[in-house]
């Protein structure tokens, strides 16, 4: 067996982890194969080449339109893709991107087309839409549960094998970062995903960024703790805020409240933070946490 690919479990053997390159880091990251069904291709054109040589691969569900989950469907020409309606549009339509993550004429624009470059990102024509609920039969043995979790992108969803309890939450990564920084990212719809996840009986939770977690208390746990990365954000933005002294979101610009350290994309990450802090704001005016004063928001 080639490194990269691992079972996952003894009693269900044609369901297989397939680790992303570079550890699954972006721009890679990690698939599950399910029979002749493989979640995401993002795990590097290279290992996308030897796994379609070892098994055969007819359909592709699509977790979500992000670049590193879906890199590699122009190497699978011959399957069909699947995913939801919401994420459909910009699949089919790569050079949208830049709009949704809001580059659009800003300085990462061009790094960013370079990296999809690099990708060789390509439209890919989508053959049926997944739905929140739905039961995908797979051979005789699987029965794929869509779980529709908004929040990371409108359309995204997680994947729950029913007979083994094997899970793929995709960008509900449970690592520690918890990113909603597009144009069709949504804080409240983050949040009650992670509610709803919480919901089900998962006793293998694979993720796209950080691989296998194990065991159904673990899991819920991590859960709660992902959530818990978004209450911390809410209270370090809550605590700028005085009941005298308007703030601004501007004012938040480059303060590393989201990104501990920017790394070499600090162009990027500057722009998805104050995203981010906007989705905030929304949040903490709704819960009646801050209101406007002048042309800012003071403590309630
Ligand atoms: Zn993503
Ligand atoms: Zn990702």
């Amino acid at each position: 067996m080639k490194h990269f690919i691992q079972p996952i479990s003894e009693e269900y053997k044609k369901i297989v982890f397939i680790k992303g390159a570079r550890y699954g880091k972006y721009p890679y990251s990690h698939s599950l194969l399910i029979d002749d069904f493989l979640i995401d291709t993002g795990i590097s054109s290279r290992l996308l080449r030897k796994l379609k040589r070892i098994y055969p691969i007819n359909n592709v569900l699509l977790s979500h339109w992000h670049e590193d989950h879906t890199s590699g469907n122009r190497l699978l020409p011959y399957a069909k893709f699947h995913i939801h309606s919401k994420d459909k549009f910009l699949i089919e339509n790569v050079s949208k991107f830049n709009e949704f993550y809001g580059i659009s004429n800003s300085p990462s624009e061009e790094e960013f087309e370079w990296l999809m470059e690099g990708l060789k990102l390509e439209n890919t024509k989508i053959d049926t839409l997944l739905e929140d609920n739905q039961i995908i039969k797979v051979g005789n043995d699987f029965n794929i549960r869509v779980i529709h979790t908004p929040g990371h992108t409108a359309g995204h969803c997680a994947f729950l094998e029913l007979n083994s309890k094997i899970a793929f939450l995709a960008d509900i990564d449970l690592t520690n970062f918890v990113f909603y920084a597009g144009i069709d990212s949504n804080l409240s719809d983050f949040e009650e995903s992670l509610n709803k996840l919480n919901e089900f009986d998962i006793r293998t939770a694979v993720t796209g960024h950080r691989g296998i977690i194990e065991g159904e208390k673990v899991i819920k746990e991590e859960l709660s703790k992902y959530k818990s990365i978004i209450y911390q954000r809410d209270e370090r933005i809550l605590s700028y805020f005085s009941e005298t002294n308007p703030k601004k979101i501007i004012d938040f610009k480059r303060k590393n409240i989201i990104y501990k350290n920017y790394s070499q994309f600090k162009e990027y990450e500057i722009i998805a933070e104050m995203i981010m802090i906007q989705k905030h704001f929304d949040k903490l005016i709704k819960n009646r946490k801050i209101k406007q004063k002048g042309n800012g928001y003071v403590l309630r």
